[in-house]
């Protein structure tokens, strides 16, 4: 295969939008079918894929299974936990000390408050 040509192997039939891979075409394709095989049988609220329902189911029963090791704090989500780690691994040292000052105090993640980044200069 040249794949230099910059033709994408998986098309789609509707739209003629090609992609480089297969699952991507197979996501893409409900867009044109309406096909939404996931339903909530809480409120009726159908959905393409199966992540969002999940995420949509979480949000009936309210719960988040993953929870945050350095915190403890529980999210819904492996992505929002994999963007809420990153206050804990940053370089920003200064920041996630100021942080978990926060959050010995009893209040929650600082990142789900809009918590602002402060430079690290204006700590002594
Ligand atoms: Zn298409
Ligand atoms: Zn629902
Ligand atoms: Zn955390």
């Amino acid at each position: 295969m040249d794949m230099h040509n910059g033709i994408n192997p998986f098309t789609c039939v509707y739209c003629n939008k090609s992609f480089t891979q297969k699952g991507a075409l197979v996501r893409h394709v409900p867009i044109h079918t309406g096909e939404k095989p996931y339903q909530c049988d809480e409120c009726g609220k159908r959905f393409i894929h199966h992540t969002s329902f999940n995420m949509h189911r979480l949000s009936h029963t309210g719960q988040k299974p993953y929870k945050c090791t350095i915190c403890g704090l529980a999210l819904i989500s492996g992505s929002h936990l994999k963007r809420h780690t990153r206050i804990h691994t940053g370089e920003k040292s200064t920041v996630v000390k100021r942080a978990e000052d926060v959050l010995l105090r009893g209040t929650t993640c600082p990142l789900t408050r809009n918590f602002t980044i402060i430079p690290s200069r204006f700590f002594p």
